[in-house]
Order: structure tokens, then sequence, then C-alpha cells
């Protein structure tokens, strides 16, 4: 299917008349965590390939020992998991050493459980690519390294010294060095298209093939924004993405090494609780109808009177947390009460702005403890599902207070896979003596940021947010006490 899909794509292009001809760079976005197991045929297929025939005529089953690829989806590995963990010293060393505890999804616990459950497969591996690396080795013709960004999604890589762990490596599974082999910067350029590419579709034999990265990562180059943004993608999950100069040790979440800023980090964060949230809200209080959930979101003041809700309907990531609860201008952290709150809320227009109020207090909570500095400059890039929603934008733009943007073109990670294509050959081609224009400012000399100032916070904002942030906090914390 990897394969087939890649073939698919590019006989488009040809039908839709695209001169690849002029392609001077090619680089791509995979999804993350995903895994494949190149046989010893499988390696020598890709490095011979005949321009007559497609790509899945001739990389076929027989080029890989497992055929059902593990992805993003698989969470059948808790007992890898937990023995990686304990093997390098518990799960804090882990996050110190790559970026994150370790999560069933993570290629490392994958890779582990093909060790232990198919052992002769796992010994026949040549090499194991992500999804990211498969699809650079298509294009190179021979098996392509893992950037260090992808590379952070495996619970494998020592995300400050940007060098696989010999002390996860072991945990993992035997000589497994080799079968991943050295990690490379997102930024490098790895070599010229293969001849298959040449022939069949004209690539022109100078194309240069760069690195490929993980999905999340390529949003974030696709961005253009720099570390001042704050980057809230509003999909079934809500998710926060920033950078960082230094790495922060996050109990929870993601730190990857940054894609395009090499010596930088990028932090991702998961809520479990968002759209789904709100649509659940929208069909009780406003008829499924966002219009009307809208009115009624605007019709109430900002700070709610007071009264406040933190609606956790499944276990909340961070804190861990299941429960709602709501507070009246009353209820305070330390009444007898605090725990119960009010049962409902007397309007719907009160319940839905409790709701979205929450949500997004949440989000600046939880970033401000990870270590993100809301300050004058910040500013918010609003992505996914429920962007198109100004009322909500309006109320992170007052409870960030910071000023909401959207992106005129939405795909994001494709975009980020270009300019970083584009990127890595202007500097593979630069002259060394002359100093080299930032990833940023080369791409905007290329193409205009496609970004759109849609919201800006009230200027009484901080005053009314910053207390109830406080308040909050200690309604969260109430929820994730009573689970534990
Ligand atoms: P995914 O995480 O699957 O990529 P999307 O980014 O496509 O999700 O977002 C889907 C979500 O967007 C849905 O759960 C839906 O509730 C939400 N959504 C769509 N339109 C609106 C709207 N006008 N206001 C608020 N939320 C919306």
């Amino acid at each position: 299917m990897w394969v087939k899909a890649v073939d698919i794509v590019l006989d488009r292009l040809v039908m839709q008349e695209a001169d690849l001809s002029t392609v001077a760079a090619i680089s791509a976005a995979g999804q993350q965590h995903g895994s494949l197991y190149w046989s010893k045929h499988g390696i020598s297929a890709l490095q011979s390939l005949d321009p007559e025939k497609f790509l899945h005529a001739q990389i076929d089953d027989s080029a890989f020992v497992v055929n059902r690829t593990p992805i993003w989806m698989d969470a059948s590995t808790t007992k890898q998991c937990l023995e990686m963990e304990t093997a390098i010293g518990g799960h804090t060393q882990m996050v110190q050493l790559t970026g994150s505890k370790c999560y069933e999804r993570f290629t490392g616990p994958q890779i582990r459980k093909i060790y232990q459950q198919r052992t002769h497969a796992y010994e026949d591996a040549q090499r194991i690519s992500l999804v990211s690396s498969f699809l650079a080795s298509l294009f190179l013709g021979s098996v392509a390294p893992i950037d260090f960004s992808d590379g952070s999604g495996m619970n494998l890589l020592d995300i400050r010294e940007k060098a696989w762990s010999k002390a996860c490596l072991n945990a993992c599974a035997p000589d497994l060095d080799e079968r991943l082999g050295q990690a490379v910067s997102a930024n490098t350029v790895l070599g010229g298209v293969s001849e298959y590419f040449v022939k069949r579709f004209c690539f022109p034999a100078s194309c240069q093939v760069v690195a490929c990265t993980g999905d999340n990562p390529s949003a974030l180059a696709g961005m253009l924004v720099d570390n001042d943004w704050l980057s809230v993608s509003l999909g079934t999950s809500d998710t926060l993405m920033m950078s960082f100069e230094k790495p922060p040790n996050w109990e929870e979440g993601h730190v990857l090494c940054h894609p395009t800023q090499t010596d930088e980090f990028m932090g991702l964060l998961c809520f479990r609780n968002g759209s789904l949230v709100r649509e659940a809200m929208n069909n009780v209080e406003a008829g499924g109808n966002w219009v009307k959930f809208n009115e009624l979101l605007e019709s109430t003041p900002r700070g709610n009177f007071g009264n406040m809700a933190v609606h956790f309907n499944d276990m909340e990531i961070i804190p861990k947390a299941k429960g709602t609860l709501r507070w009246n201008k009353d209820c305070l952290p330390n009444s007898p009460d605090a725990s119960k709150g009010v049962i409902k809320f007397s309007s719907p227009q009160i319940e839905i702005r409790a709701l979205i109020e929450g949500q997004m207090l949440h989000h600046r909570a939880v970033a401000e403890d990870m270590g993100f500095q809301f300050g004058t400059n910040t500013k918010v890039l609003a992505t996914g599902g429920a962007s198109i929603n100004k009322s909500i934008l309006q109320v992170i733009a007052d409870v960030f207070n910071a000023p909401v943007h959207i992106q005129n073109e939405s795909e994001a990670a494709l975009m980020g896979a270009a300019y970083r294509a584009s990127y890595a050959l202007y500097r593979h081609e630069l002259d060394q003596t002359v100093p080299a224009l930032s990833y940023r400012d080369h791409v905007l000399s290329l193409t205009s940021n496609n970004l759109q100032l849609v919201c800006e916070p009230h200027k009484d904002s901080e005053s009314i947010y910053a207390p109830m942030l406080e308040r909050y906090k200690a309604m969260a914390h109430i929820l994730q006490s009573g689970i534990l």
C-alpha cells in the first residue's frame, strides 16, 4: 500500500500535466511513528528499479520482512514500554534522553515487539525505515537515513546528542543501530533522485532528495512561525505546538528535535477533550447549530459573571483527570463544597462560555506549566476544524491575551515538506563564505506568508483572565485529586 500510493500520486501528477522536469528538490512528510522492515531482496530491488514498470510491481511484499506495518494507531506495546523504561532506569530517564516517556505507538516499543514475537523477521530485517525515511528511500533508490525530528518519535534518539541512545537501543532489540543507520538533520541533502524517476517521470538528473520528516514537525515547518508563536490545532483533540531553544523535561507531551532550527526543539502537547466536547455541548445547548452556539457564546461577557467549568468528559492527558466541575462566583478553592461546585448553570449561554473559556484556560495553564512564556510578543496560530469558528478564536485571543491568526493555506505539513526541500537545496548550493539566510527568511523571500490576523485580545483581557487562571488550576487540581 505504501509503495502503490507513491505510484498513484506520481501518475496523477503526470495526468494533470505537472512538469516534473522543473523539480529541483524533493522532500516529504510521513505519518509519524510507523515503521517498515526491509528484506535483503527489497534493498537490491530498490537499487535496480526498471523504469518501464510500476514501483509496486518491483518493491512488493518480498521487499519487506513484515507485511503488516505497525503505525501510530497501534497501542499494543504496553509491555514493551514498561520493559524499555525499566531497562534504562525509569520513565524520567526516558523523558530526559528521548523527550517523551515510552508511548505504545512510538517506534522503539513497536520494534521490540517485532523482535520478541517475530524474532526471525527481525533477524532478517536488513534496515528499518520510518514512513518518512521510507519515502525518501524510494526517491533516492537506496535506504535513506532517518531525520532527527521524526527520529524523536521513537523513544530511541538522544534528542540532545542527536544520535541514537545506546541505552535505549540496548533496551529495545539487538544490533539495532545497524538496522537504523545514522540519523541526520532534516536539512540534509541526501543525494540525487534515482534514475528510475529521471527516466520514467522526466525528473531532472540534478534533482536532489532532501531528508523527509514526520507530519507534525513538517506542519510546524509549514507554518513559518518563529519562537513567539504558539500554534493551537483545534481538531478532534486539541494540540499545542511550540518552539524551544532548550529542551524542557516533560513528563507528558513530547519534545522533538526542531525540523528547521537544527539546534532547537519543538514541543507537542495533546489534549483529549477538544472538539468532541465542544460538539457535545453544541448538540445539547444549541441543537447542533454552530451559528446558534456562537450567538449564545457572544451574548455573555468575558469572565462569564464568575461562572467557570472544567469538562474532562474523557480521561484528560495533562493532568490525568476525568469529570466535570462547575463553579459560580461564590465557590472558592477552600470552601467545603469546592469539589461539588454547582450542578448546572442557569442558561445555555453561561454553559457554553464556561466550556470554551475553561478549555482555553486549561490550554494556557498547561502551556505555561510546561515552560512556554506568554508575553507581549506572543502570537497564536489556530488550525484544525474549529479554527473556522471566529467566536471561539476570540475567546482564545482573550484568554491567551494574544492576537490569533489563521492560515490561508490549509496543508501545512505538505507546504513544510516543499519549503524544507527548497531551504536544504539553498544551503547545499550556497557559497560557504556567504552568510546563510534563516529558514523562515529564505522561504519568505520566495513566497508570501499566508497568515491572516483574525482576532485581537480586548484591553481588559489580562485583568479578567489572570485571576481566572488561578481559579481554573484549583478546579483542575480537584478533579485530578478525585481520581488519584
Ligand atoms: P481531525 O483531528 O480529525 O483532523 P479536524 O481538524 O478536521 O479534525 O476537526 C474536526 C472538528 O472540527 C470536528 O470535531 C468539529 O466538531 C469541529 N468543527 C467543525 N466546524 C466547526 C465550527 N464551525 N465550530 C466549531 N467546531 C467545528
